[in-house]
């Protein structure tokens, strides 16, 4: 852990601090004086988002407290010396919550049926009660932007709705805020970024489920498109990002029982033109060294 980083992978940091500054910036998700309970699972992304935010705490104008946490669900061969151990040399201060949820979620839900709906309601109330005990007003999740177009695709294929995982929200019980500060970071450059960090990666399949078999098509079929359109991922971020109601068809979100002549209309009517689509049209958010 203590071995200097090659000049690739301080490039790569460097790149991943400017990604999740910019995110923080443009959400305003951090403020002086906020308290933080960072979630950490023992995955590759909440290992990133822990790094990116202890970095960003030595240098940013605002102070701020971090709070790293885990939530131990007692799965069966669940490491628990790890993380504390992680935390430890990291020198953060840190609670590790124990509750079998691993238990209430084999007993409630019938062999064979997915487990994780359940689970994660489960975990969520346990966050949010930590978070209270331990007097944090934000929540850090280590979501990344490839999460986010895939929940897109999810709610949109799946749900019929256009509904994404947003960067910053208020919890169901209005006593928090949520923030995903990855949420301008690629899995891949996260992905490499904990190779080369030696994360001590904690499994994500001791409970034994499956991960939804949705997200998983959603997945292959967003990995096959970058593969052959690169930049896809990005465009579609970028989307998310860039709405314009007066082109869709929410009648909430725009007035098109109320349309007159003189209501202004961005982009105007393009219908019977040809898109001129640019052919990379996106913001470059993806390392390339
Ligand atoms: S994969 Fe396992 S631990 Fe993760 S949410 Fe599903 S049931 Fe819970």
């Amino acid at each position: 852990m203590n071995t200097p980083l090659s000049a690739n992978v301080q490039k790569l940091r460097k790149f991943l601090e400017g990604r999740t500054g910019k995110a923080i910036m443009d959400y305003n998700m951090i403020e002086d004086g906020d308290t933080i309970l960072v979630c950490c699972s023992g995955g590759k992304d909440s290992y990133t988002l822990l790094a990116m935010l202890m970095a960003l705490q030595q240098r940013a104008p605002v102070k701020f407290r971090l709070i790293a946490m885990n939530l131990d669900q007692k799965q069966p061969g669940f490491p628990e010396d790890v993380l504390p151990r992680y935390f430890e040399s990291l020198g953060i201060e840190y609670r590790i919550v124990e509750a079998d949820t691993y238990s209430i979620v084999k007993d409630k839900i019938p062999e064979g049926k997915t487990t994780c709906s359940l689970c994660s309601r489960l975990r969520r109330g346990i966050i949010y009660r930590t978070a209270k005990e331990l007097g944090a007003n934000k929540i850090a999740l280590g979501h990344h932007r490839d999460d986010m177009v895939h929940t897109l695709f999810l709610n949109m294929l799946f749900g019929g709705k256009m509904k994404a995982m947003p960067p910053k929200l208020v919890t169901d019980d209005k006593a928090h805020i949520v923030i995903r500060p990855l949420a301008y970071c690629s899995e891949a450059d996260i992905a490499k970024f904990a190779r080369a960090m030696e994360f001590p990666i904690i499994p994500c399949n001791l409970c034994g489920s499956q991960e939804n078999l949705q997200r998983q098509k959603v997945k292959e079929m967003m990995h096959e498109w970058d593969r052959r359109y690169p930049g896809r991922t990005e465009s579609v971020f970028t989307a998310i990002q860039n709405i314009v109601p007066s082109h869709l068809g929410d009648n909430d979100l725009f007035d098109f029982r109320g349309l007159t002549l003189d209501t202004p209309v961005e982009e105007g009517d393009i219908a019977f033109d040809a898109e001129e689509l640019p052919i990379s049209g996106t913001i470059p958010i993806t390392h390339t060294a």
